[in-house]
């Protein structure tokens, strides 16, 4: 929103910078449509005071099968993680890079952080033995990954999770971000596996999950934590009693509702199985490396002599489509950018038009 008001004259016809599900976002603004403006519920929306952090958690508790008091509800997923690095994390954190900047840029002054460096030539996947192993000798208080990765998409299979959990039970916070984790499966039901349990097993899990994402619905803000149930009392005491919004809230309501969920689960799949066709075309232009990912984007490495921000400069004014450059990235040396999976026909846009910059067709 604000490049566009800052650059009116560029038309963004396909924003592939943003990550989200578009069919999950068209799902929400039928049901909006219906159940609060055509109700005049809007009303009591705008009117009234939402309801308060624990009784949001009461009932998205039935929904993901964990207890209310083990979950935190954030005003976006940004809010709880700038929470939990101001409340709980302490001395030292360990981080993978490239990361979310946000795990880095919110630290406090005096928490000082280790840089775990994903190796292009493992594809960016992370060795989870090094990274225990780094985490204990550096004797950190807190650990984070990010399953799967931004900006590469990694993902960390449920083994080699149970397998961190183990190794790093000892330090007090172990962040488990999951915002990416509905686009992800291990076979071909298309299950997606969160690790939420985990926390009844191991008290220093905090697993972060954003809604922006995988529900399309960023601009409502909508998040919540898993993590030991003292962790959410101090966080509610120290101020977050009433820090989300009525539509979050009417959020949170549709989401423990069983036909929204079913439908929900269609749109998932459908929005997968797309994704998936699009990765698969997108690695068949060959001027370009598309790394591994099981997320809803792709980190594309480009030939050398193209520079990321030339190369999204020239996409956005000739073909009015927007993709990250990863410049900024710490820890990502190249010329790399994150190309987001929209809806089917945008995605085959996007493969014309970078097919063409490449020379790849005739016109
Ligand atoms: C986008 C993102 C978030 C934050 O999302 P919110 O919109 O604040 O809920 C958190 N973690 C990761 C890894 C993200 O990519």
């Amino acid at each position: 929103l604000t490049i566009k008001k800052e650059l009116p004259e560029i038309n963004i016809k396909i924003d592939a910078c943003f990550l989200s599900n578009p069919y999950a976002t068209d799902l929400f603004m039928d049901r909006f449509k219906t159940d609060v403006i055509d109700t005049g519920l809007i009303r009591e929306v705008l009117e009234f005071y939402p309801s308060q952090n624990n009784i949001i958690s009461k009932t998205l508790s039935k929904t993901i099968d964990v207890p209310e008091d083990n979950i935190f509800i954030g005003n976006g997923a940004t809010e709880i993680i700038q929470a939990i690095f101001h409340n709980f994390v302490e001395r030292k954190v360990i981080i993978n890079i490239p990361t979310f900047s946000p795990y880095y840029e919110f630290v406090r002054e005096d928490t000082e952080v280790i840089f775990h460096q994903l190796k292009k030539e493992d594809n960016f996947c992370l060795d989870v033995e090094s990274f225990c192993r780094r985490a204990k000798e550096s004797g950190v208080d807190t650990a984070v990954i990010i399953n799967p990765n931004n900006p590469d998409g990694g993902y960390i299979k449920n083994s080699d999770i149970a397998y961190i959990c183990n190794e790093l039970g000892d330090i007090p916070n172990l962040i488990i971000d999951e915002s990416f984790i509905h686009f992800t499966y291990e076979d071909s039901t298309y299950d997606f596996s969160s690790s939420e349990q985990l926390v009844k097993k191991y008290d220093n899990v905090i697993i972060i999950k954003s809604m922006s994402k995988d529900f399309g619905i960023a601009g409502i803000r909508a998040g919540y934590c898993v993590m030991d149930k003292q962790k959410v009392e101090t966080l509610l005491k120290n101020g977050y009693l009433w820090n989300v919004n009525g539509l979050t809230e009417f959020f949170f309501n549709l989401c423990s509702e069983e036909k929204f969920m079913l439908e929900y689960e269609k749109v998932r799949v459908k929005y997968i199985k797309y994704t998936n066709e699009f990765i698969k075309q997108l690695k068949a232009i060959e001027k370009i490396k598309v790394y591994p990912s099981k997320a809803n984007f792709v980190l594309v490495e480009l030939p050398e002599q193209i520079k990321s921000q030339t190369f999204v400069k020239d996409l956005l004014i000739d073909s009015g489509i927007y993709f990250r450059s990863c410049d900024d990235k710490k820890g990502l040396e190249g010329n790399f950018v994150r190309i987001a999976s929209r809806d089917r026909e945008q995605n085959d846009v996007i493969v014309r038009e970078i097919s063409k910059y490449f020379g790849d067709v005739d016109e």
